[in-house]
């Protein structure tokens, strides 16, 4: 089986340039005492100082195809055991072309050392263990789970992770190379919470990650005791909100799949091909969501679909799942609770897509006491809704708002922000400090 190493040559020149520029600030963390740059394990980083160009990097990619080396994508990591995916010619994983692997012995020091050395959803070059014999299709013999050793990874594209925004190095990767966030709520039954999608959005925007809304069991809103008219009023201006900002966001019933038919052919299209995590509370229906993407649903006949993907991959393993659409979900509890503090008002803004383009009199305005605020002002014009301007404020407070709460809690937060703000640059100054100490001490 020929395996197609171009694929990794279609990244576009910003991309590229991207890479390069953390590449360089990798380099400079990982340059010895005596100014040798040592990383073998980044395939796609440059091999020498400076440039290199697309030509020289496809023939080093070629040498490793030729000299045995596979690509795969992790689907399980259990402490030195990663599991792997070995990926088809489309550089899709297969699941069930399953390796387990250990990272090689020259990396070992290093792998031990940084805990996101090897994360779910990296792509990596993998070789099989010299025990391993090989049938004509170049596919392992005679074995349930066949060995392999890692050499390479592969730059991430994209990740999901815990941190400290002031403690940069207390990162947690959990995810790496992830094409698209999907958050999943139920209308009902946990009712919908949308101070939550709202931190899960800019928990999105920060990583560059697109990001879907997927509202599920519509099928209560039928239920006029449930759907009361005050909440029906918030929904759909909620809904339309998020539209407006520019997210797909799915109403399907996943339970009766037929019910909204439309909606759920048009989510299978837009997850097909994709590697997608799913965010959302558990009850909220992503068993049965994912239920849906089975191939049997090409033409959704089926009333009340009962078999459901239970078990394990829902929901104790951060672990990789093939979908019957040809994309892969991940979830993870990780995911699900992932959360948000500490955010200064200036990236904070940035991850409110509606937010930008607006000019504030003030260069670091935090958006809530400052006059001559091109933000207050588009939300008095009714431009940015007060809704997502409320959840600004929250997020930016470190606290989480429940819908319907007044203009009290509003002139609460704005009190506390300069609290907090004090706080923050106290603690950012010492960081300074302490980074100022570090570089005198070294040179
Ligand atoms: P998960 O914990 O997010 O994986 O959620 P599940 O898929 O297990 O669903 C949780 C519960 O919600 C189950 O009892 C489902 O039957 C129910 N449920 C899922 N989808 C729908 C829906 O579209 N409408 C209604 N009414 N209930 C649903
Ligand atoms: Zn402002």
């Amino acid at each position: 089986m020929a395996r197609d190493w171009r694929k990794y040559l279609d990244e576009s020149e910003s991309r590229r340039r991207d890479r390069l520029v953390k590449i360089e600030k990798i380099k400079k963390q990982k340059r010895s005492v005596r100014g040798r740059v040592v990383d073998d394990w980044l395939v796609d980083a440059p091999l020498k100082e400076g440039d290199e160009s697309e030509a020289e990097f496809a023939i080093r990619l070629q040498v490793l195809h030729t000299s045995g080396q596979r690509r795969g994508r992790v689907i399980e990591v259990h402490k030195r055991n990663i599991f792997v995916a070995e990926e088809n010619d489309e550089g899709q994983p297969e699941t069930e072309l399953l390796w387990l692997c250990s990272v090689a012995k020259r990396h070992f020091q290093r792998a031990h050392k940084e805990r996101n050395f090897v994360v779910v959803g990296d792509r990596i070059l993998f070789e099989p263990d010299g025990d391993v014999t090989l049938d004509t299709d170049g596919q392992p013999k005679n074995t349930d789970l066949p060995r392999g050793v890692i050499q390479h990874a592969f730059t991430r594209h994209s990740r999901i992770a815990r941190r400290d925004p002031l403690n940069p190095e207390w990162e947690h990767v959990m995810l790496a190379n992830i094409d698209l966030l999907v958050i999943v709520a139920s209308v009902f039954h946990p009712e919908v919470r949308w101070g939550l999608i709202d931190r899960f959005l800019v928990q999105a925007e920060l990583e560059g990650l697109p990001a879907a809304i997927v509202l599920n069991k519509v099928d209560l809103l039928d239920n006029s005791k449930l759907a009361t008219s005050e909440f029906m009023e918030r929904y759909n201006k909620r809904v339309s909100i998020y539209k407006g900002i520019g997210y797909d966001v799915f109403e399907i019933c996943a339970l009766r799949p037929k019910k909204t038919q439309a909606e759920v052919k048009r989510l299978r299209e837009s997850f097909k091909g994709k590697l997608i995590g799913f965010a959302g509370h558990s009850g909220v229906g992503k068993s049965s969501l994912l239920n849906l993407m089975k191939p049997e649903f090409e033409q959704i006949v089926d009333d009340n679909p009962e078999i459901f993907y239970k078990g394990r991959h829902t929901t104790t393993y951060n672990s990789l799942l093939q979908l019957g659409i040809g994309a892969y979900a991940i979830d993870t509890p990780g995911v699900r609770s992932f959360s948000l503090d500490g955010f200064d008002s200036i990236t904070l803004s940035e991850c409110f897509p509606e937010f930008r383009g607006y000019k504030c009199h003030y260069r670091e305005c935090t958006h809530d006491h400052e006059p001559q605020c091109g933000i207050k002002t588009a939300v008095e014009e009714g431009k940015i809704s007060r809704e997502r301007y409320r959840s600004f404020l929250g997020l930016l407070k470190g606290v989480s708002f429940r819908e319907g709460e007044g203009d009290a809690s509003e002139a609460e937060v704005i009190a506390d922000l300069k609290a907090r703000s004090q706080v923050r640059d106290e603690k950012l100054n010492q960081l300074e400090e302490r980074e100022r100490e570090a570089e005198d001490e070294e040179s």
